[in-house]
């Protein structure tokens, strides 16, 4: 994730340039005809900013039982709230299950709108595939408190140690707003190195977990089998 600019410090007095030598204001240097055009454009850069959410986003169809939400990859900021990730949806006969919920309970409940536009199926496993905290911080909103969490045991530990740190790196860079009511879920089930089956709501899983390849805890998702 990328790292806040650092805050400029004010210049202090003794650093100021001699008076004689301070260039004219900016409003001074725009010709009397613009001035009416600069404050318009002030006035609008003035309003505040829309309410979250901007645009309802909608999964994509990938195969039978199988979606993904797909969001513009680019560092986490006010405009796109952090949503920089990617989220799967896999339907089985009783519940469905999402992989990476995003990065705000605000984010995950509007994810949640985008399901409710599929089926009508509960959630039954929030499935993370790294600690990033764009991918993970929606999984208390979006798992509540009848589906677990689930993760592998080397993304628990990173979450465990540095999901408070990023909550308060990605409230910076995406504002209050974004990440009001956010908190801290970590996983209820880990799975260790390997290849794990898994069944959560009638589709099985295979849940691979191999190492290092984007973070040490890297967890595959596959669902071998289609559900009609
Ligand atoms: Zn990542």
């Amino acid at each position: 994730m990328a790292t806040p600019e650092r805050v400029r410090c004010p210049m202090s007095r003794d650093n100021r340039a001699p008076a004689t030598t301070m260039p004219r204001p900016v409003w001074q240097r725009i010709a009397p005809g613009a001035r009416w055009l600069a404050a318009a454009l002030l006035a609008l850069l003035a309003l505040p900013a829309p309410a979250y959410p901007l645009q309802q986003p909608r999964f994509e169809r990938i195969s039978a039982g199988v979606y993904a939400l797909t969001a513009p990859p680019g560092p986490p900021n006010p405009e796109n709230r952090g949503r920089t990730n990617n989220t799967g949806l896999l339907v089985g006969h009783s519940g469905v299950v999402v992989v990476d919920p995003g990065p705000s309970r605000k984010a995950g409940l509007q994810m949640l709108r985008a399901v409710r536009s599929l089926t009508r199926k509960p959630v039954v496993a929030v499935i993370l595939t790294h600690a990033h905290p764009e991918n993970v911080l929606a999984a208390g909103a979006v798992a509540g408190r009848h589906a677990p969490v689930i993760a592998s045991h080397r993304t628990y530990a990173l979450m465990r140690d540095r999901c408070s740190e990023c909550l308060v790196r990605l409230t910076g860079l995406t504002g209050e707003s974004a990440m009001s009511g956010t908190g801290i879920r970590l996983p209820d089930q880990t799975v260790a190195a390997g290849t794990t089956d898994r069944n959560y709501g009638g589709r099985m899983l295979k849940l691979i977990h191999t190492g290092w390849g984007h973070t040490a805890g890297d967890l595959a998702v596959a669902s071998p089998r289609a559900v009609p």
